[in-house]
């Protein structure tokens, strides 16, 4: 009877501890045993002191020990703990949806999509899903300056990772004689005027609340001057098409805001123009004319959508609805695109997916998958209060994807070659997957000679060499001397011995792990070089993907523990 209790006892300690990454409290434990079998609350007296012991046990084993054991006494409740987390991730309604919706992803063509995108992507898109209709992308490359010839691929290539459910593609370039027409009309209307002010002169006297002469043109002379702008007449930085809005709005930036500039020099990838639209604008016109009938967008363009509002009144469109979140801080890593660019340019960084900056492209080549991406940004949803950017969320939706495909190998970072005396031949057959017998088993002969992690037993007097056997360990000035101390995995316990990864000191290939902080040399499993392209658990130090591979060696990125 005492020996089920305990049984038990330990199973939900372990399970506790593994899911949450800390030793549980013994109460905890006889909560949950005593929950679950409650034939056992008259005895609940003599369980304290057992869970007590459990929990000082569990306390003593790392993190891999904990899983191992609990796959030995239970592989049902570890199971419990890597089912996929398939809540149900429910936002909040948005009004008029019901019938479906039109929305839109707006990038622009800059470089490659990152983690503040993939808010703005994934949200709209989640609601696309949940209301059907038309999921619009709308490559915003109206700024030739801000263009990067090389972004339109990248950002497509990020679009097909994230696996949006896109359903039209729109290039702003394209539709520039649209923006012409449309503004065009709004001069016609009264609702824009051509200004060739100084700018200087013009923002001191709207800081002033002053109109400015070129307000009060006739539309005529508007038109006219739009004309001359579309000619080719004026030069860069002359002229400027401006909304009038109301030159005492308490906000200067709401004051009859641009809408037009030239460019002077035809440096566009995809056309040869010198009049562009401001973003305003473009996206005011294509959000009425591609029937967008929702947005979800950050708050720092709740001042554009003001200013959109009145390109809206003006043509009497209804706007769409918009929703505004809050701010995302994401640390750790780099996100702004030019910060990005230089760092690319200038050798600090290898590439658009060097894993310290924060695009999409960099955290899939660490083995993040797209899915645990849309699952802490649906987490994070649209509240409208800034927050910073949880990684170990990311990293547990991620866990919960990769964790049931990752086999386990080993990794021995920084080696130390250690013969170990009177060691017996032996074979270790080491699963693939704990979880998962049938998946097989690595198979590491061991004629003594082997590599080991020097961090893991510097100092230490007894380590056991995981599926092997146990050594004994003695340094000399700091070199240590091994001797084969049996088999029992109990003894091993009872001295406290940590059971750590090896290598046979023959069979293996170099591996390089990198990781944010830096790299780790050293050598893994000759599979390892199987696995090309997938995510992989290095036992006791944490999953990576494997980015290339061969016989000279492997190369390795690190995802999270
Ligand atoms: N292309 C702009 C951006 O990426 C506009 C997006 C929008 O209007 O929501 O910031």
């Amino acid at each position: 009877m005492d020996a089920e209790i305990r049984r038990l006892l330990f199973i939900y300690a372990l399970q506790n501890a593994v899911k949450h990454s800390s030793t549980p409290k013994s109460g905890t434990v006889i909560g949950t045993v005593l929950g679950k079998h409650p034939e056992y609350r008259s005895r609940a007296r003599e369980i304290g002191p057992l869970a007590q012991e459990v929990v000082a046990e569990v306390a003593g084993m790392d993190a891999d020990e904990r899983r191992a054991m609990l796959a030995d006494l239970a592989p049902e409740a570890l199971e419990e703990l890597t089912e996929t987390r398939e809540r149900v991730r429910e936002l909040p309604a948005l009004p008029g949806a019901e019938n479906g919706v039109v929305m839109r992803f707006a990038p622009n063509p800059s470089g490659p999509l990152h983690l503040g995108h993939a808010r703005a992507a994934i949200l709209n898109d989640y609601y696309v899903r949940r209301y059907g209709g038309r999921y619009v992308l709308r490559i915003e490359d109206t700024d030739p300056r801000r263009v990067d010839p090389e972004a339109y691929r990248m950002v497509q290539e990020d679009i097909e990772w994230l696996g949006l459910s896109i359903t039209d593609i729109v290039y702003q370039s394209d539709r520039l004689e649209i923006y012409y027409e449309y503004c065009e009309k709004l001069i016609a209307i009264g609702g824009a005027y051509v200004c060739v002010c100084d700018q200087e002169v013009f923002r001191d006297l709207k800081l002033a609340k002053k109109a400015c002469p070129c307000r009060d043109q006739p539309v005529e002379e508007n038109l006219a001057l739009w004309q001359k702008m579309l000619d080719g007449e004026f030069a860069e930085g002359t002229v400027t098409v401006r909304v009038r809005t109301e030159i005492e709005h308490p906000d200067p930036a709401m004051r009859d805001f641009s809408i037009f500039r030239i460019v002077g020099s035809p440096l566009h990838p995809r056309i040869d123009a010198t009049v562009y639209p401001l973003m305003n604008f473009s996206v005011a016109v294509d959000d009425h004319l591609l029937g967008i009938t929702h947005v979800i967008r950050g708050k720092d363009h709740i001042a554009n959508t003001r200013r959109q509002r009145y390109i809206f009144d003006y043509f009497g469109w209804m706007p769409p609805v918009y929703r505004h979140y809050g701010r995302m801080s994401i640390s750790g890593v780099v996100l702004s695109t030019s910060g990005m660019r230089e760092g690319i340019a200038s050798g600090l960084y290898s590439g658009w997916d060097d894993i310290r900056l924060g695009t999409l492209r960099a955290i899939a080549r660490r083995g993040i998958r797209a899915d645990a991406v849309r699952n802490a940004m649906v987490d994070i949803g649209i509240g409208e209060t800034d927050i910073s950017f949880s990684w170990e969320n990311l990293y547990a939706q991620n866990k919960a994807i990769i964790d049931p495909e990752a086999n386990r190998y080993f990794f021995v970072p920084d080696p130390v070659k250690v013969a170990v005396r009177d060691a017996p031949l032996r074979t270790a057959q080491a699963a693939l997957h704990p979880n998962d017998p049938a998946r097989g088993y690595r198979t590491l002969a061991c004629d003594g000679n082997v590599l080991l992690p020097r961090a893991d037993i510097e100092g230490k007097s007894m380590v056991r060499l995981k599926d092997l056997y146990n050594i004994s360990i003695v340094w000399q000035d700091g070199v240590p001397t091994a001797t084969y101390a049996g088999e029992a995995l109990e003894e091993a316990r009872a001295a406290k011995a940590p059971i750590i990864q090896w290598l046979p000191a023959d069979a293996n290939v170099p591996c390089v792990l990198y990781t944010q902080d830096g790299e780790m040399a050293g050598f893994c499993e000759e599979l390892v070089a199987k696995e090309a392209g997938k995510v992989v658990q290095f036992e006791r130090i944490g999953f990576a993907r494997i980015d290339a591979a061969g016989k000279a060696g492997v190369a390795a990125y690190f995802a999270h523990r």
